[in-house]
């Protein structure tokens, strides 16, 4: 097993009662999200990350601050750090569907054998452990509104069922070890989140139409459009996670934004939003795409006392421009915008 701290004393800790806090997959868009509200807090940190789909780029500012320790690490490969540990964060996996479809196998080893130890880790440290699930277990789902007793309408064997397949199976191990071997475990199911500091390149719809807009090209439009999503502001679902982490809840909570757009919808607002009219092309629909998207939240607001605060437009507008300055585009000649 290797342990990943050989410097015990190079990770500097916190006043007493502050958390010594490991996030697995803490240089990705959600994950660098989380470090940062955790080290404002007054936390230790210690991210983990392989930098598949993370970047050393998200976490640039962390890593200059004393209670912030960057480990470049596959978690599928057991690993130990020593020292206390009082709380697990699991987001390490891919998350966009190209980016997950491209190594599926390890797709799925990333949530099996990187759960296995993560929970393994959280056994030996007696530390409360998160899974960041997916609304995608719900696969395509048959009813509008998807509360946590929906069982979902998985295919387990198309091109989604890497991650979805996968993150139901890391959902079950949690569970286990939970009911079965006394661990403290948390499970959320997110739905699509989106904020500054998404991969440009990920091919997920927010950030794709929104560099397509900037860029000058036509916004590409999978089928017709009238496929759901509902999109949830980055800082919304940091604290949902903070919150659930801080719960006494073992069962799933979903965690999303109810708001519910279809993808022509989308188009039309951020097109509004930097007041410009961008052509739009209809590529087909891959295959298995869920026709709907909708959280059911009544569990999170009853368990954790949390509910989405921005809503898409506001959220457009605080992401906007921070891929407009990743793309060096000036916002002084948008409008919509700077108004
Ligand atoms: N989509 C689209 N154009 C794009 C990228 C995605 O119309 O350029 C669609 C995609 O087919 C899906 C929805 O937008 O119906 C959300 O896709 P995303 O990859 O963001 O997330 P997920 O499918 O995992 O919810």
């Amino acid at each position: 097993m290797r342990d990943l701290v050989d410097e015990p004393g190079h990770v500097r800790r916190g006043l007493p009662g502050h958390k010594v806090v490991v996030v697995a997959g803490g240089a990705g868009f959600l994950g660098s999200a989380l470090c940062a509200r955790l080290i404002a807090s007054g936390q230790t940190v210690i991210c983990i990350d392989n930098l598949l789909t993370g970047s050393a780029d998200n976490i640039a500012t962390l890593l200059r601050h004393p209670r912030f320790r960057f480990i470049q690490h596959d978690i599928i490969t057991p690993f130990t750090i020593p020292g206390r540990v009082d709380e697990i964060y699991n987001l390490a996996c891919p998350a966009s569907p190209p980016r997950y479809q491209a190594d599926p196998i390890h797709t799925f080893r990333t949530s099996i054998d990187g759960s296995l130890n993560l929970l393994a880790l959280a056994e030996r440290k007696e530390a409360r452990v998160l899974l960041t699930s997916t609304s995608e277990v719900y696969g395509d789902p048959e009813i509008p509104l998807q509360s946590e007793s929906y069982r979902g309408c998985v295919n387990t064997v198309g091109p989604r069922a890497c991650y979805d397949e996968g993150k139901r199976a890391a959902e079950t191990l949690f569970w286990e070890y939970g009911a079965h071997r006394g661990l403290e475990t948390r499970i959320a199911r997110i739905f699509n989140t989106y904020g500054p500091q998404m991969d440009p390149a990920d091919g997920r719809v927010v950030s794709n139409f929104i560099v397509q807009a900037l860029s000058g090209k036509a916004l590409t439009i999978y089928g017709d459009g009238s496929q759901t999503r509902s999109f949830c502001y980055v800082s919304d679902l940091v604290d949902g996670l903070i919150r659930l982490m801080a719960s006494d809840e073992k069962m799933p909570v979903n965690l999303g934004n109810p708001g519910e757009f279809t993808m022509l919808e989308l188009a039309e607002k951020v097109q509004a939003k930097l007041g410009r009219r961008s052509a739009i092309v209809f590529r087909p629909l891959p295959q298995d795409d869920p026709r709907q998207r909708r959280p059911d939240i009544t569990r999170a607001r009853l368990l954790l006392g949390w509910a989405p605060t921005v809503p898409l437009d506001r959220g457009l507008e605080l992401t906007i421009p921070w891929f407009a300055q990743r793309l060096g585009v000036d916002l002084q000649h948008e409008t919509a915008l700077v108004s």
